[in-house]
């Protein structure tokens, strides 16, 4: 192989030493006697030392090809950086026996020198599948800590031509490339260094220039797990590449690394760029070449690392880096460098786009002529995004509904928005945040309707149904107009004059009818995706302003930030009420088993049992609808929807229960149980469960026992309340393996009665995650309260109604027939609809005392309602379901509890289930930060599930019944990465 290169001759062959051999070079040069272990390393030889006291160091061997100067650079920039006392850990060099922080050692002829560092704990990132949005951040963070505590490190001396230093990186790949045989590879080289070579052309003058840390990569930084199990990085190690260089090009490291190897580069880059300017600000010059420089450190590294491979063919470890740098350098290239810039300018507060407004500003002073004339047509913007009413059951996922939404009278034009996020079509696409922000604005008009030049340019690009015009004005940045959807006419290179026919509007092609989509970009980009993921919305819309001004129109709807949501909301609402996730999503939509936010996205719903029949049920809003025109007035007139939902309720449940009334709620329904209890009875004391809810009315919060939902419960326990433990068998005092646990927890119950009112109990402890009590158990607990003269209240306000799939009622599982049942929740698919029913003696038992009247309770609207949804259970044969969905979902988890040790253990039947999450299968110690932190990552993956339990550590599922085999698949299979990758 011919050599030449400026970094040919550096052939990074490591050290060549035994394990022994660092054994007795730190036992007898150090006074670290102890075992030794190899440490991976690129170019030195590290070793782990582990004295007999549990002390741990690192031994590192240098490679000779650095020389001791670089050594003791490395030694006084730990040493600077540590005495900056930044927020995370950094090794130390520790004094040899002879007092000296760098000892020589002859090996086979060779000088080596050799160092002992202080050994930081912690988990590479590099050996994580998933880091956080906040790892990310705060990775960047610590890249700008360390620029800002190197600041004052003296220059003088720090200056090294390091292959690794990205303001080399053009050097490099001059010196190198020849090693990349494949020819894809050299191509996407050069298409990098493309990028970057003209960018740093014109920046370099203006990029300020320090000693840096050179290497701050994922590889050398080291992560701990919070107590919520998120790795977060602590500590930085390998001061190997310190040198003289750009500033930004630390930051340009870390970029090249963690946002190559992320599935979303761009928000990765957005992450770590944002950590990095809140502890070291970047001026726009360093944000200018930063994604150029990003660009070239990693072209300069996979050409490295492919020397590096040839030069040792053996060491997986280059071998391995390597790969991963291609990978890195493929995914970085593939982004268009204006977006990059644009992002990272955003993430640090800059105007993503300068050139926008001055566009915008020419834009409205050239009046442009409209791409379709209007023929005295009225321009209508009509709404495609997740709110449109045009689109309430399911619509806009065929072409008739998207036809119908887009509809116009006569003399119209419809218009679609630019930056309007519309709903994702492809809802089980899932894991990845879908691209729904509308780039462009479409023109609705008829096929074959002339396209006009907005303005004069040139043809520079023709495709089979596109055109792309290129404008450039002599005194402002060139821009390009897109038109889409139309057969042109034109050929590429013509020059073209303002209002000069290009082609017409074609006939459709997707589901949206015929429409020319209009879109701007400050970017002369390959393909102009139409579409950007909500979350690089900001660069995006800076890239491709709003083309408006194109169409005559303005069509540029102002959406509200989920945030400024919340706001509002935490100024008129009371703080009690709080919401699900620390940055929760606006939902603004549902459908079936899956839940819409204001940008479009499809979340799978594992949580909304109440929507039983699933979101926006065509049947259900149509009898709500009807009747809402019809009647809706109180229950002392007489119509026949209550007597007809009350009389399909009796027939649900078993003899002698006969008699409804007719609520709002569950709070309602369990409150107005207590009070027929104690009236029959003349009693007050309830024996309620340990971690039970049952309402926020006073008499149910004071039954409701679990500190999760009512934290004062326990101290402000009445006196006629008797508490028993809740028959749990995974933590209660009778586990599965007792055969009588069932007559043993019922005990409790015998034992608590003095003179019981009433006993009241979910038959599955839905609060409790799903816990299923031992066969046999409510039946010996009611016997006992009966025998002490109390009622028996099951309240099946979350359990019951075809859920647990083998049964309609949770008490049927039990084999046992309560006094009172009382529902709520899935009755009115979210309508606010609840009932009691019970035997004619004790509903009658109320009426000498009281007489029973709630306002809204049993409304007219609310009892076609009811009976719609029992309509559509039976119809749907959604209790089927249930127990065929829930089945599987069953078999799905019990393959991942064994496999991760977190699951403790799995509760419940068909479609009401928990997964139980402990730190340790043994001590059963509850993993609660746990569950709430990855319950926010499957929020990420497009699933909502969330915890429930007086210890906040299971996983409550308990979604929609109409939900299938493949989203019973998609949830396991998206915890599954969850546990595995980490949240
Ligand atoms: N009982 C149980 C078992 C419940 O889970 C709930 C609500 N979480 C209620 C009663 C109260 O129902 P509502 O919120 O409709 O008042």
């Amino acid at each position: 192989m011919p050599s030449g290169g400026p970094f040919e001759e550096f052939a990074l062959v490591a050290p060549q030493l035994s394990l022994e051999d660092a054994r007795l070079i730190a036992g007898e040069l150090f006074a670290a006697e102890g075992d030794v272990a190899e440490l991976a390393s690129h170019q030195d030889r590290n070793f782990l030392v582990t004295t007999g006291d549990g002390r741990q160091m690192v031994l590192k061997v240098a490679n000779p090809h650095f020389g001791r100067a670089a050594l003791e650079l490395q030694n006084a920039a730990m040493a600077h950086v540590t005495g900056a006392r930044l927020a995370f850990e950094t090794p130390r060099p520790l004094a040899s026996r002879d007092g000296s922080l760098i000892v020589a050692v002859e090996r086979d002829g060779r000088r080596y020198d050799v160092r002992l560092l202080t050994y930081l704990e912690g988990t590479p990132l590099d050996q994580v599948g998933h880091l956080s949005a906040r790892a990310r951040a705060a990775i960047g963070g610590i890249a700008g800590q360390v620029v800002r505590a190197l600041a004052d490190f003296p220059q003088a001396g720090a200056e090294r031509a390091l292959q690794w230093d990205p303001r080399l990186a053009r050097a490099v790949v001059d010196g190198l490339v020849r090693h990349v045989r494949d020819p894809a590879r050299r191509e996407l080289v050069e298409r990098a260094m493309a990028v970057h070579d003209p960018a740093l052309a014109m920046l370099a003058g203006e990029l300020r220039v320090q000693v840096i840390h050179g290497d701050v990569t994922r590889y050398n930084l080291l992560g701990r797990r919070d107590r919520a199990g998120r790795l977060v990085p602590c500590g930085l190690i390998d001061f190997g590449d310190v040198g003289r260089t750009y500033l930004v090009a630390e930051l340009a490291v870390a970029l090249a690394d963690v946002a190559g190897a992320s599935s979303d580069p761009v928000g990765a880059m957005a992450e770590v760029v944002h950590g990095f300017h809140r502890e070291c600000a970047l001026s726009e010059p360093e944000l200018a070449a930063l994604f150029p420089l990003t660009l070239g450190r990693a072209a300069a590294g996979a050409v490295s690392g492919e020397h590096q491979a040839v030069l040792a063919p053996g060491n997986r470890y280059v071998v391995d880096s390597t790969e991963v740098c291609w990978k890195g350098l493929a995914a970085l290239a593939a982004l268009p460098a204006a977006l990059a810039e644009a992002v990272c300018r955003a993430s640090c507060g800059f105007e993503p786009n300068p050139s926008a407004n001055a566009l915008a500003r020419r834009l409205a002073s050239a009046r442009p002529c409209p791409v379709v004339d209007r023929a005295g047509r009225h321009l209508r913007t009509v709404d495609l995004g997740p709110r449109s009413e045009a689109f309430a059951f399911g619509e806009w996922r065929t072409p008739e509904g998207l036809a119908a939404a887009v509809a116009t009278r006569t003399g119209e034009l419809a218009i679609g928005s630019w930056g309007e996020s519309r709903l994702a079509r492809d809802e089980d696409a899932g894991a990845e945040e879908p691209a729904t922000v509308h780039l462009g604005v479409d023109v609705f008009a008829g096929a074959g309707e002339i396209v006009r030049a907005p303005l004069a340019g040139v043809v520079e690009r023709r495709e089979r149904r596109a055109l792309l015009l290129r404008h450039e004005p002599a005194d402002g940045p060139w821009f390009w107009t897109r038109l889409d959807g139309i057969e042109p006419t034109l050929d590429e290179g013509l020059l073209i004059d303002r209002g000069q026919p290009l082609g017409t509007v074609a006939s459709p092609s997707g589901a949206l009818p015929a429409h020319v989509h209009v879109q701007l970009s400050l970017a002369p980009l390959d393909r102009l995706p139409a579409f950007a993921r909500p979350s690089h919305r900001a660069a995006w819309l800076s890239l491709c302003p709003d083309p408006s001004a194109l169409i005559g129109a303005h069509a540029a709807p102002r959406p509200r930030d989920p945030e400024q949501v919340l706001a509002a909301r935490q100024r008129s609402v009371a703080r009690a009420q709080r919401t699900y996730y620390e940055r929760p999503p606006e939902i603004v939509r549902g459908w079936r088993q899956r839940l819409y936010d204001s940008d479009g996205r499809a979340y799978l719903d594992m949580v909304n049992n109440v929507a039983c029949v699933g979101h926006s049920h065509p049947h259900v809003a149509r009898a709500a609808a009807r009747q809402l025109g019809l009647l809706n007035t109180n229950s002392r007139f007489l119509y026949s929807a209550m007597e007809r939902f009350a009389t399909r309720l009796t027939e649900l449940v078993p003899d002698p229960l006969d008699t409804v009334f007719l609520v709002n709620s569950g709070s309602e329904a369990n409150d107005l149980a207590l009070r027929l209890a104690r009236s029959v009875t003349g009693r007050a004391e309830v024996i309620a469960m340990e971690g039970a809810y049952h309402g926020w009315t006073t008499a149910t919060a004071q039954i409701s026992t679990s500190p999760y939902d009512t934290p004062a419960a326990e101290d402000e326990r009445p006196e006629w309340l008797r508490v028993v433990p809740a028959p749990n068998p995974y933590r209660g005092p009778h586990g599965a393996d007792d055969s009588a646990a069932a007559a043993r927890y019922a005990d409790y119950v015998r034992d608590a009665a003095r003179g019981p009112a009433a006993f009241i109990c979910e038959p599955q402890l839905g609060n409790a995650g799903g816990v299923l009590p031992p066969q046999g158990y409510l039946a010996a607990a009611f016997a006992h309260v009966r025998e002490a003269g109390g009622i028996c209240v099951a309240d099946e306000v979350q359990v019951g109604y075809g859920r647990l799939g083998r049964w309609f009622w949770a008490f049927e599982q039990q084999g046992a027939v309560p006094d009172i049942v009382t529902i709520a929740k899935p009755a009115g698919n979210g309508h606010p609809l609840g009932a009691v029913i019970t035997t004619r003696a004790i509903a009658d038992a109320l009426r000498p005392r009281t007489s029973f009247f709630s306002s809204a309770g049993g409304s007219p609207v609310s009892c076609e309602i009811g009976l719609a949804v029992l309509d559509v259970i039976r119809d749907e044969q959604l209790q089927e379901n249930a127990h065929h969905v829930g089945d599987r979902l069953r078999s799905g988890l019990d393959r991942l509890m064994t496999r991760h040790a977190l699951i403790g253990a799995l509760h419940g039947a068909g479609l009401y289930q928990g997964v139980e999450l402990v730190r340790d299968r043994d001590t059963k110690e509850p993993a609660s930060g746990e569950a709430y932190a990855l319950c926010e990552r499957m929020l990420e993956l497009g699933v909502i599930v969330q915890p429930t339990g007086e210890r906040e550590n299971v996983l409550k599922i308990k979604p929609p019944l109409c939900i299938d085999v493949a989203d019973a698949d998609r949830f396991v299979a998206t915890l599954d990465r969850v546990l595995s990758e980490g949240w």
